[in-house]
C-alpha cells in the first residue's frame, strides 16, 4: 500500500503539538508521511522576533514526533486579520496540490484566538472537495484556546487513543520552552496529560486526542469500517458456520490471494487511522 500523506495545519508554533501531537506520532509510527504547516511565527508580538528561538523549538518538536517536513509560512503573529483570505488560502492551496494529503488536521474555527478562526476559514476553502485525494479533514482541540472561547462550541465526534504516544507528545511540547506554563495552566505538561486522560476516559481509554470531523468522504464503494476489523469479523462469521471453509478463507487472507473476496474488499477499505 502506498504511504499515506498526512497534513497538519496550525496557526502558531505549538498548536500542532497541543492539537494532534499524539495522533501525529501514531501516524509516523504507522509509516505515514506527516507534513506540518505553521502559518504564523508565534513570537514577534509577545517576545520580539527571534528572541525565544521558537523556530528551533518547532523543528525539535517535529523531530520528536517523526514529522517529515515543517513548513513555516511566516505570517505575523496575531495579525492574520490584516490579510485578505486569499493571501492565506493561496500558499495553503499550493502545498495541498503538491502534497496530495489523504488526511488533514487543522485548527478549530471557534477558538478564542482570531488567527485560528481566520485560518480555519482559509482551510475550508483550500480543502474544498473538488479533488478526490483528500479523504478526511479533522479540526483539533487546542489547550488554552478552544476552551476559552464563548460559546464553547467544540463538540468532538472522534476520540483517538494516544495512550502509547502521550509521552512523545509531552516530550515534543517540552521543546517549546517559551510556551509551556506552570501547572495548573492548560499548557503545563501535567495539565496536558490530565486533559488527554479526561478526553480518553470519556470513551473508557487511558488518554486521547479529540477532533471534530469537518468532512470525511468515502468513495469508490468503500465502507467506513477499517480493513482489520472487517476481515476479522468476516472470518469469525465464516468460522461459526463452516469451520472447514473458514480455514480455507483464513489461509487465503494470509496468502494475500488477489482473487479472494476478503482481499478484494480490503483493497477498497481505508486505513484504521482516521
Ligand atoms: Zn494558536
Amino acid at each position: 500500500m502506498a504511504t499515506k500523506n498526512v497534513l497538519v495545519v496550525a496557526a502558531h508554533p505549538d498548536d500542532e503539538i497541543l492539537g494532534c501531537g499524539g495522533t501525529v506520532a501514531l501516524h509516523t509510527r504507522a509509516g505515514h508521511r506527516v507534513t506540518s504547516v505553521v502559518v504564523c511565527e508565534g513570537e514577534s508580538l509577545r517576545y520580539g522576533a527571534g528572541n525565544v528561538n521558537q523556530s528551533s523549538h518547532m523543528h525539535q518538536a517535529a523531530e520528536v514526533l517523526g514529522v517529515a517536513e515543517v513548513n513555516a509560512l511566516g505570517f505575523p503573529d496575531q495579525k492574520l486579520d490584516t490579510f485578505t483570505l486569499v493571501d492565506i488560502i493561496t500558499p495553503l492551496e499550493k502545498i495541498i496540490q503538491d502534497l496530495h494529503p489523504e488526511i488533514v488536521y487543522c485548527q478549530y474555527g471557534g477558538d478564542i484566538n482570531r488567527d485560528h478562526e481566520i485560518l480555519f476559514k482559509a482551510i475550508l476553502v483550500a480543502t474544498r472537495p473538488v479533488e478526490e485525494f483528500i479523504e478526511a479533514i479533522y479540526a483539533f482541540d487546542t489547550a488554552s484556546s478552544t476552551e476559552w472561547a464563548h460559546p464553547r462550541s467544540f463538540n468532538p465526534d472522534t476520540w483517538i487513543d494516544i495512550s502509547s504516544t502521550i509521552e512523545q507528545k509531552l516530550k515534543a511540547m517540552a521543546c517549546y520552552e517559551s510556551e509551556v506554563r506552570p501547572y495548573p495552566h492548560p499548557r503545563s505538561l501535567d495539565a496536558l496529560e490530565n486533559r488527554a486522560k479526561a478526553w480518553g476516559n470519556q470513551c473508557c481509554i487511558d488518554a486521547a486526542e479529540v477532533f471534530m470531523t469537518i468532512r470525511r468522504v468515502i468513495r469508490n464503494g468503500q465502507t467506513p469500517l477499517p480493513v482489520r476489523d472487517w476481515t476479522r469479523q468476516a472470518s469469525l462469521q465464516v468460522s461459526t458456520s463452516d469451520s472447514t471453509k473458514a480455514l480455507g478463507n483464513q489461509q487465503s487472507v494470509q496468502n494475500n490471494s488477489p482473487s479472494h473476496p476478503l482481499e478484494q474488499a480490503a483493497r477498497f477499505e481505508s486505513n484504521p487511522l482516521p
